[in-house]
């Protein structure tokens, strides 16, 4: 069968790689090579870089109401494709369709409320303080060129949270998926075509990280970055940039701590949900299970009980809950980590293995494993996997400090009856966000979202995103000192 190839799209023109290179993108989940795009070299990048900077000021210029306009086009160019893309979503991701179907029509909704945003954006005026003839009118205004490198996750998720918002905020956009997953952001791009997009306004770049995605981070004429990925890549980012405006949100190992006080059954339910959806490749997993000594055992049984219903299997049918794997690293990942956590003393009550008899090699089940330290990699580090490890505490203190240990600070969940408890252990962790009693994995259109530490810096959703994309300037007015009638 012939295999598909898809192209990019720079300066508001499908196009291939100057040099004609391309790479193969295959389906985890069947095996099948589903498509060859471009591989875009620096210089590819480069013209795409100019593109942008030409057609940037254009977009400034247009006014809210077109830029809403715009946005709404959009989604519904989306709309009608959503089963469709699901699909392609599932093939080269891996996950479920019911999950798939999930993430491609969230981008709609998460969109227009951006938009809602950007209408409602309000800055001060402010009087001068030491002259009084002063005014001070602030406003906000694009970045100029944005480059929005994406990972392989989420590969409708997070470019519907930044793309088109970077756009609307009046940037012109590079945008670059992640080399497993660029499927879906061509489909993205044609639903931007198809919604008329202004020619340069918004350009994808298909290609490696380490050359094309470098070249965005340092070329001089990209004014911000937005990265979202690993932490080690975020790192080597924030080195390479410069001085351009930087925002990174990067990976996590978010603990949910279940104090003796707490629903157990319920705490049972959400350890299951934020360690195997998408097959726990999720920044804000629930990467590891904190429990109190004392409802130790009982918590771990319900644990068991509540993986045993997760269904591992073909994504494509729709009473699978976890399937395949994105890629080969991050499943010899999962079972470095399992492999280690045997080594030092952990035992596995459940999965621990890759499942044979699927159509590739990148199924592994729902695991669990108990008696894990915080010397292991489990307890120590992202596991990026369907894997709940289970570690005891026996006061606030030492839950704390277990929680905080791995230095990642993005998602942290507490499950408890006792609302004062929950603040206490609140204060001392050390993330953007504490959920108390529900996942780690909890996202929402209007909270900052974003880490501390090793988890990036930035904060983006609701109309933190709009602040992300734009630039505080300050127009400073002379009135003149207010003359009296008859002065
Ligand atoms: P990754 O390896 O860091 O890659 C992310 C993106 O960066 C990809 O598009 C990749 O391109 C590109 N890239 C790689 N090296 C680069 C470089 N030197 N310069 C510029 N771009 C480069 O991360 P991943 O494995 O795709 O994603 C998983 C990670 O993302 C996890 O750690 C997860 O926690 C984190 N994550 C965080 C959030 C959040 O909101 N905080 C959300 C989702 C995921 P190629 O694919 O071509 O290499």
């Amino acid at each position: 069968m012939d295999v598909p190839h898809l192209q990019m799209y720079i300066d508001g023109e499908w196009c291939d790689a100057a040099s004609g290179e391309t790479f193969e993108v295959r389906s985890p989940a069947t095996g099948h090579v589903l498509a060859s795009l471009p591989k875009a070299s620096r210089e590819d990048v480069g013209r795409a870089i100019d593109a942008a900077e030409d057609a940037q000021p254009r977009i400034a210029r247009l006014s809210i109401k077109d830029r809403a306009v715009l946005a709404g086009r959009i989604t519904e160019a989306i709309r009608p494709n959503i089963e469709a893309w699901a699909l392609d979503l599932t093939l080269e991701q891996g996950k479920p369709i019911k999950e798939s179907r999930l993430e491609v029509s969230e981008v709609i909704p998460n969109l227009l409320w951006n938009t809602e945003d950007l209408k409602r954006v309000e800055t001060p005026v402010l009087e001068g303080y030491s002259k009084p003839e002063m005014m001070y009118l602030l406003r906000r205004e694009p970045l100029g060129t944005v480059a929005v490198i994406t990972p392989w996750n989420y590969p409708w998720l997070l470019p519907g949270e930044f793309v088109v918002q970077a756009l609307i905020c009046g940037n012109a956009v590079l945008f670059k998926p992640a080399s497993t997953t660029p499927i879906s952001a061509v489909h993205f791009l044609e639903a931007m075509e198809h919604a008329r997009i202004p020619r340069g306004a918004m350009n994808l770049i298909t290609g490696p990280g380490p050359t094309a995605g470098m070249e965005l981070v340092e070329n001089p004429k990209v004014d911000g970055i937005c990265f979202t990925g690993e932490t080690l890549t975020g790192e080597e980012i924030s080195h390479r940039a410069g001085l351009k405006k930087v925002g990174l949100e990067l990976g996590g190992s978010g603990p949910l701590i279940v104090l003796d006080d707490a629903d157990l059954s319920k705490a049972a339910r959400d350890i299951a949900l934020g360690c195997y959806n998408n097959a726990g490749q999720v920044c804000c997993a629930n990467g590891r299970i904190l429990v109190q000594d004392s409802v130790h055992e009982r918590l771990v049984r319900k644990v068991v009980e509540e993986t045993r219903r997760w269904k591992l299997g073909d994504p494509r049918k729709e009473e699978t809950d976890v399937g395949a794997m994105n890629n080969e690293p991050t499943v010899e990942k999962v079972e470095r980590h399992i492999q280690d956590g045997i080594r030092q003393g952990a035992h596995v009550l459940s999965g621990g293995e890759r499942a044979s008899g699927l159509e590739t090699r990148l199924y592994y089940p729902p695991t669990v494993v108990d008696g894990v330290t915080t010397d292991m990699l489990l307890g120590n580090s992202e596991t990026f996997g369907p894997v709940a490890p289970i570690l005891e505490f026996h006061t606030l203190e030492q839950a704390a400090e277990a929680a905080n240990l791995p230095r990642y600070g993005l998602s942290m969940a507490i499950h408890t009856a006792n609302l004062r408890r929950a603040f206490t252990l609140a204060r001392e962790l050390k993330a953007g966000q504490v959920v108390i009693n529900d996942p780690v994995l909890y996202w929402d259109y209007n909270h900052p979202w974003g880490g501390f530490r090793r988890s990036g810096f930035g904060r983006v959703a609701g109309k933190w995103t709009i602040e992300a994309f734009t630039e505080l300037k300050t127009v400073i007015l002379n009135v003149g000192e207010s003359p009296l009638p008859g002065a």
